[in-house]
């Protein structure tokens, strides 16, 4: 118990972790808001596509995968859709971001609940890395999505603390699903590859629906592109030492 206690914490604390450089940020421009989201956009990617697409493929088929992906995606959707959306042009762009903002904080709770899950369980098997291998995928990606929230609350004004600290949160959820999942491990074995999967749709709806197009159509196109890049070596990287 101890052992999933530690991983579980530690995973879902590189949330906050992520979102702390939010208070050393002193005025965050419109060319480095786009910087950091493309930035933040190819870690994630990566870290879907490199930790949680082959571990859901570890843990379960190709079926279960894409069905898994799918879950995210149409609840992503569900969710957006109900997200008051407010499409005046005139309207002040404060007003725009915040429904985004209120989307992207929703979905990357939400999609915390399957990935703590999955932690859990995997500290259960019987496999001795395998909660330690998780733990740590899933902490990875965790962090540019405390990053996220935090700046997507930043740049509405949201007083600095309190972006970190709704950003932590989000993650804390982490900890407890996860020591659900390594309680309940017996009802939730089976869901494992499905969260994960469940999981890396998730990122992959917000990543192309929201930040990639949010770093676009204000000039910096290319730095964007380049930054995003960048973001995805970074994350590579981390998985090529780490993993
Ligand atoms: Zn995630």
């Amino acid at each position: 118990m101890n052992e999933v206690l530690v991983g579980s914490f530690l995973s879902a604390f590189a949330t906050g972790l992520g979102a702390l450089p939010i208070l050393f940020l002193k005025k965050v421009s419109h060319r480095w808001r786009d910087i950091l989201l493309a930035f933040a956009a190819g870690i994630m990617m990566t870290a879907a596509m490199m930790s949680l697409v082959p571990e859901a493929l570890n843990t379960g088929s190709l079926i279960q995968l894409t069905v898994g992906m799918i879950l995210g995606i149409v609840t992503l959707t569900v969710l957006e859709k109900n997200i008051p959306h407010i499409h005046v042009e005139d309207t002040s762009v404060q007003i725009e971001i915040d429904q985004k903002a209120m989307l992207i904080i929703a979905a990357i709770t939400l999609h915390n609940i399957p990935e703590g899950l999955s932690v859990g369980v995997s500290y259960s098997g019987s496999e001795e890395d395998m909660g330690n291998l998780v733990a740590l995928a899933i902490g990875l990606q965790n962090a540019p999505e405390g990053f996220i929230v935090a700046l997507f609350l930043a740049t509405q004004n949201v007083p600095r603390v309190l972006a970190l600290l709704i950003a932590t949160l989000t993650g804390a959820i982490e900890i407890v699903t996860s020591i659900i999942g390594y309680s309940l491990t017996r009802y939730f074995t089976d869901l494992v590859p499905y969260g994960l999967a469940f999981a890396a749709g998730a990122m992959l709806f917000i990543i192309y629906k929201e930040l990639i197009p949010e770093s676009h159509g204000d000039g910096n196109e290319r730095v964007a592109t380049y930054s995003f890049i960048i973001g995805i070596l970074s994350m590579i990287s981390l998985i090529q030492y780490f993993g």
